[in-house]
């Protein structure tokens, strides 16, 4: 018997891990089409969760759950990008399912999504037709326990949710090259991607998790661990299905800025 089409059925989604780059990619056409075909060749989710390097709050904290308006978190950089609005629905009812399945989860109703959330979700559903909700990212926890709380969002991955984090793979503003798009990586930012490539295909967690101890290069990379930790619950999320790990964007921009993206599952 063929199903039954008005049942829905739950697809089971990878998770993710966005390099979001400057608050600039929100206008870049070019680097955004990345984005957009990434997201298209994905089993459209019933939602995103979105861990952001730009909400550090701990516990970790579930944000509006009713439309807020976006947070335009960063200064110097064109008027336009403040002209933007990005208006998919608030993901009202996954809020009440991470409440009730996952214990002491703090709760701010009016917090609305940052830079880190909408600029790479405007290019990845144009149509703002998928639910968000954003989970604060507490980045002093120690890694491991950062990975367990993917571990505790696994359901999620399994439920049609897109869990993603948002970061960067190579992060450090102090070090970039605002007018060098296209200028060669230094070494050493190239030595800590290939160190996180390497873990990632070879699913090598536990290693992962070490970051502070193995990583090379690391705070040349990350000067601090915010922009790289969304990775970690994003892993924890699908790290008991052996996922299969692929990188769908690559490359650098002003100089040593990582645009590397990873899908996990
Ligand atoms: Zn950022």
């Amino acid at each position: 018997m063929d199903p039954d089409p008005r049942i829905e059925v739950p697809r089971r989604m990878p998770t993710a891990f966005v390099s979001h780059g400057a608050p600039t990619l929100a206008l870049d056409a070019g680097k955004g089409a990345d984005l957009t075909r990434w997201a298209a060749g994905l089993p459209k989710p019933r939602a995103v969760l979105v861990l952001s390097a730009h909400w550090l709050d701990a516990p970790p904290t579930l944000g509006a759950r009713e439309p807020r308006p976006l947070l335009y978190d960063f200064a110097g950089f064109p008027r336009a990008l403040h002209e933007l609005r990005y208006a998919a629905p608030a993901a009202g009812e996954l809020a009440r399912e991470l409440e009730s399945r996952v214990p002491g989860l703090g709760r701010d109703d009016e917090r609305g999504w940052d830079h880190g959330v909408w600029v790479p979700l405007l290019h990845m559903y144009p149509s703002a037709d998928v639910p968000v909700l954003q989970l604060s990212v507490p980045w002093r926890f120690e890694p491991a326990r950062l990975f367990e709380l993917g571990r505790e969002l696994a359901w999620l991955a399994d439920s049609g949710v897109l869990v993603l984090g948002s970061g960067g793979a190579v992060h450090n503003l102090g070090a970039l090259d605002w007018g060098g798009d296209g200028s060669p990586p230094p070494a050493w930012a190239l030595e800590f991607e290939d160190w996180l490539r390497g873990c990632l295909r070879a699913r090598a967690f536990d290693e992962l998790v070490a970051f502070r101890d193995r990583a090379p290069a690391l705070r040349l990379a990350h000067p601090t661990d915010d922009h790289f930790v969304p990775l970690l619950v994003a892993a924890g999320a699908v790290a008991d299905r052996g996922p299969e790990v692929t990188f769908p964007i690559e490359g650098f921009e002003y100089g040593s800025l990582s645009r590397l993206s990873v899908q996990l599952g």
